[in-house]
């Protein structure tokens, strides 16, 4: 089962959750500047433990002590921005906490390793208060817990308007484990984790509600038939179990990539890294009853959702043939095609068998649809 117990009764009741707050702008709005600076990082993080073998120093010190031994260290990063990456009218701190945590184990469990710690940064404008920073900061720490890892430090400061978040992730892999982007074999197969296209569609209703909201404040709208879509888009999981699941079956992909961005420019990347062609099924992209569902009601192609989509975080991997029986029984994984020689190109496989071929067209050609 995926962990994403903790955040469950999240429900959509509580979407319009900080708008609420701001209106109710006069109760327990503690401003930061009341701590200070040093008292705002010893309150946020007291309840950070350690858990990682190989954090030696977390936070309180000048810099964080780790220690790997024979291991290979694994470092990524992201920034979020508010009004660019996530809009808090529908997003609940807790959930942008948490979700910042996610994107960034995501990029670590797509190199077949295991992540261990976090630092987190910020910059927060007197907008925030500290029962706000509270709620972003138990959404890190959720995450944190669940997935196991240590939060070892960050930085804090102000910004003149909006709040921006950056997280940097460490994480550990033998060598031998590690899977990158190059490594795929013609012929090897295409295989995807999960279902496509969700947290898109999760963004185009919050989006819509919004607006709606927007007109009329009091207007609660029953989401009960979009909840997978806002639980993808609100809280996401990274696929910890997806890693653990190759170390039981003893399979090592040839290549992997997480999907950040829609399944098209991924498995683009994949091929242009490994330099090879593909070709990708569409009856075979994985979609929940609710993408099929909410795509008729808005009008939009369901390939085209999954295909450019993005924020599903889902695995997308390349294995030999040799290797199917290891995954054919596993609901979780799906094979969408095959990688080909790269002079016969990337292309979508239509179900009425013809061949298109595959663009990155990302978000835009989404917006042209509508
Ligand atoms: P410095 O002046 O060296 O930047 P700080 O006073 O900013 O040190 O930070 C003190 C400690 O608290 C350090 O261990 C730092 O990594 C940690 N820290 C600072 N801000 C954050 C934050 N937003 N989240 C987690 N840890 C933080
Ligand atoms: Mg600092």
């Amino acid at each position: 089962m995926r962990p994403n117990q903790q955040l469950k009764n999240c429900q959509c009741k509580l979407l319009f959750y900080f708008c609420k707050m701001l209106e109710e702008k006069n109760k327990d709005r503690t401003p930061i500047s009341e701590l200070g600076e040093f008292g705002l990082i010893d309150h946020l993080t007291k309840n950070f433990k350690i858990k990682q073998e190989s954090t030696i120093k977390g936070i309180g010190d000048d810099a964080a002590v780790l220690n790997f031994k024979d291991s290979e260290v694994l470092v990524s990063t992201d920034l979020l921005v508010e009004g660019v990456h996530f809009d808090l009218s529908y997003m609940p701190l807790k959930h942008l906490g948490y979700k910042a945590v996610i994107v960034n184990l995501s990029d670590i469990y797509a190199m077949n390793a295991i992540a261990t710690q976090i630092t987190v940064s910020i910059a927060v404008s007197n907008r925030f208060p500290l029962e706000a920073l509270e709620e972003l900061y138990s959404g890190i720490e959720t995450a944190a817990r669940i997935y196991n890892i240590d939060v070892v430090g960050g930085d804090t400061t102000s910004s003149i308007t909006g709040l921006i978040i950056s997280i940097t992730v460490m994480g550990r892999a033998n060598k031998k484990n590690i899977v990158y982007r190059e490594g795929a074999k013609a012929n090897d197969l295409l295989v995807v984790t999960g279902d496509l296209g969700a947290a898109y569609l999760g963004l185009q209703v919050l989006e819509r509600e919004k607006q709606v909201f927007q007109v009329n404040p009091n207007n609660q709208p029953d989401l009960d038939a979009y909840s997978y879509l806002l639980e993808r888009q609100l809280k996401p999981e990274a696929r910890l179990d997806i890693v653990k699941l190759f170390k039981d079956l003893k399979l090592k992909p040839s290549s992997m990539i997480d999907i950040s961005d829609g399944l098209s420019s991924e498995i683009m990347h994949l091929c242009k890294h490994s330099k090879l062609g593909c070709d990708l099924y569409e009856n075979k992209i994985p979609l929940d009853p609710q993408v099929i569902s909410t795509c008729e009601e808005f009008e939009i192609d369901s390939t085209t959702v999954a295909l450019n989509g993005g924020e599903d975080y889902e695995l997308l991997f390349t294995i030999s043939q040799d290797d199917y029986p290891k995954i054919k029984a596993n609901p979780n994984l799906t094979v969408i095609g095959y990688m080909r020689e790269e002079n016969a190109g990337m292309h979508l496989v239509t179900r009425a068998d013809s061949k298109i071929p595959l663009q990155a067209q990302g978000w835009n050609a989404l917006n042209d649809q509508k």
